[in-house]
């Protein structure tokens, strides 16, 4: 099981709060079992727990630990599970890229929880060169 895009669970969500949202309500109401909503890649929960921004917003699941965000790039060039972004530098380096080449990249921001792995994507941000943006 190789981390990639598709790792992110909400990714393909239209509205990444209602899915989120309605996972929540699944699981309280008892229709999703914990490791249903639990079962962040291992990949991504090393990151979380290494780099994480943690937040002040107490997991929604396990109500236990403070989630954390974890920010991850893809686009071309780029490795094809993502880089993940950990420094502001990396991101202005990654938006000058975007900004010469004219590529597209996307930002994931994944919250996570480092102590029951409950995961979800909280926003998909394009990042577009600017060039292609003024043509
Ligand atoms: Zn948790």
């Amino acid at each position: 099981m190789s981390f990639s895009a598709g790792s992110l669970r909400g990714g393909g969500a239209v509205d990444h709060r209602l899915a989120r949202q309605h996972l929540i309500n699944e699981y309280r109401r008892g229709r999703l079992r914990q490791d249903q909503v639990c079962d962040a890649h291992p990949e991504l929960l090393r990151v979380a727990r290494n780099f994480g921004e943690e937040t002040k917003t107490t997991c929604p699941i396990c109500t236990e630990d403070k989630l954390v965000l974890v920010t991850y790039v893809f686009g071309p060039h780029l490795p094809s599970h993502g880089r993940c972004v950990t420094q502001r530098s990396e991101m202005a380096q990654i938006q000058r890229r975007a900004n010469t080449s004219a590529a597209d990249y996307t930002a994931y921001v994944v919250e996570a929880c480092r102590t029951c792995k409950w995961h979800h994507l909280l926003r998909a941000v394009p990042i577009v060169g600017r060039a292609r943006r003024s043509a």
